[in-house]
């Protein structure tokens, strides 16, 4: 859907929202629905965009709002750098091996559930690329067959999560045992605490879950 321009700059001119807190941010997306986060996430990304922007980083003068309501960009009148929301994106991925799926435990302070394989994507890389080395770093596998899933806003903060499935191609699975201490393939019917609804990780389960289901009836 395409915004109308009063709605897309409205955004701007909202000087008083303020950032808050990441747990905070984390708690509602969790408690609200993805219909009624999706604003909310809008207006945090745009409010921690202008906090971190205040000063130009090629010159470090204050910047100003660009003079054409419709541009969402920060100017700076020393150098002319012109700084736009940025947005990191970071890719996801399911793994599947004769009927289980690739999940781990990562070593994360507080995360008490087993995920995909997730990580940013590198200057120079594309979403492919990116895929396959987060899997032969975190897990010491190969892959085959990627294919797009879905993405989601995800902004913890500023970053857009690419969604992926892949079928296991070679290798022993692994952990590195600094950011993954845990890994295994898991059946539908024996998986541990996965992470909750509403992300896309759980999306991307939920999905082979549901295929596995069907195929199970045939
Ligand atoms: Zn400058």
């Amino acid at each position: 859907m395409v915004e109308d321009v009063s709605t897309a700059t409205s955004d701007l001119i909202d000087e008083s929202a303020q950032p808050m807190p990441m747990a905070e941010l984390r708690e509602l997306f969790h408690s609200l629905s993805p219909e009624e986060f999706r604003p909310l996430a809008r207006r945090q990304e745009i409010a921690r965009w202008r906090q971190t922007n205040r000063f130009c980083g090629v010159c470090g003068a204050g910047m100003r709002r660009h003079d054409n309501p419709v541009e969402r960009a920060m100017v700076c009148p020393s150098c002319g750098h012109v700084a736009y929301p940025a947005i990191t994106p970071a890719v996801i991925v399911l793994v599947e091996n004769d009927g289980r799926i690739l999940l781990q435990r990562n070593s994360h302070y507080g995360v008490s559930y087993w995920s995909l394989v997730a990580g940013f994507v590198d200057p120079g890389e594309n979403f492919e690329e990116a895929v396959r080395r987060e899997i032969r770093e975190e897990a010491s596998i190969e892959v085959r067959d990627i294919r797009y899933f879905g993405s989601q806003c995800w902004p913890f903060p500023s970053n857009m999560m690419v969604g992926f499935r892949a079928a296991y191609a070679s290798g022993t699975l692994c952990p590195d045992g600094e950011e993954v201490i845990e890994s295994g393939w898991f059946g539908p019917d024996e998986l541990p605490p996965i992470p909750r609804p509403h992300s896309l990780a759980r999306r991307l389960i939920d999905a082979w879950l549901t295929e596995r289901r069907v195929q199970g009836s045939r």
